[in-house]
């Protein structure tokens, strides 16, 4: 009898510092698990031996910054049964999405000598403006037990189990005392999508958003918040103005509070 074949997985990046990519690497104990149950395809990042697709699953972080990007893409959700964006990047257009803001043409003249070489385009883009993305796992970077749960979930055939709630509810879990409410430090976990296991907060520091929105978050409460702790209107744009800049629910807060 033949033997079964193994799934294959493949590991992209776009536009990115490839943190989320070592979340995978650093699984250490369940790694060997994971390249037992899956062929481990295409990851650069790993090794430079690579086979052709087509691919099982495919992880992708970064986001699409160049026309170049946009293209590739396309490519690799061609190749993909299934694709899971990882990441800030991946799924808002990361920290660099501040340019979105701005005039990037601006950008490149001041830090480079011959701005006329960079090719790039306006904006940064979560991958799921360009192709079809099967599940998207927030973080900056994402946590690796949940990464472990995406890719166990797709190789079983069902939905992952992530839960959509706020840092809040895993600070409520971890027993810690509010920040927020008890020292009045600004916290952004209420609007804050969880994974991190409510890491700042843990240490006495207020969330500052780095999983990006959760399900439907409340923005216009939590600024309203921000504001009555003293913190000016500049100061309330800046806060959702970080790796998931251009996330919906805080790119369209930040606007509330300035252009
Ligand atoms: S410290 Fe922050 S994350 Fe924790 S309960 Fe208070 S507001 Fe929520
Ligand atoms: S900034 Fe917020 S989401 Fe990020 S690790 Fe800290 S508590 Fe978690």
């Amino acid at each position: 009898m033949a033997a079964k074949r193994k799934p294959k997985l493949a590991v992209w990046k776009f536009a990115s510092c490839d943190g989320c990519q070592l979340s995978l690497l650093d699984l250490e104990d369940e790694l060997l698990e994971v390249a037992g149950a899956v062929d481990i395809a295409y990851f650069l990042e790993a090794s430079r031996a690579t086979r052709k697709g087509p691919y099982d699953l495919s992880l992708v972080e970064g986001s699409v910054t160049t026309p170049h990007d946009a293209q590739r893409i396309r490519d690799v959700r061609r190749q993909s049964r299934y694709l899971v964006t990882i990441g800030a990047c991946a799924t808002s257009g990361g920290i660099q999405a501040l340019r979105n803001f701005k005039d990037v043409k601006e950008f490149a003249a001041r830090v480079y000598a011959h701005p006329e070489y960079i090719d790039t385009l306006a904006t940064s883009t979560p991958i799921a403006d360009h192709v079809k993305v099967d599940f998207e796992l927030q973080g900056c970077p994402i946590n690796k037990h949940q990464l472990l749960e995406v890719i166990t979930a797709f190789l079983a055939g069902r939905r992952p189990g992530i839960s959509s709630e706020s840092v809040c509810m895993e600070c409520k879990r971890a027993g810690n005392v509010c920040v927020l409410v008890a020292h009045g430090t600004p916290c952004l976990g209420p609007v804050t999508h969880a994974g991190c296991g409510a890491l700042c907060p843990s240490y006495d520091r207020g969330c500052y958003g780095c999983y990006g929105p959760k399900e439907t978050p409340n923005t216009s409460s939590m600024s309203g918040r921000l504001s009555r702790l003293g913190m000016a209107s500049r100061d309330v744009q800046r806060v959702y103005r970080t790796f998931n800049t251009n996330a919906k629910a805080f790119r369209s807060e930040s606007k509330r509070h300035g252009s």
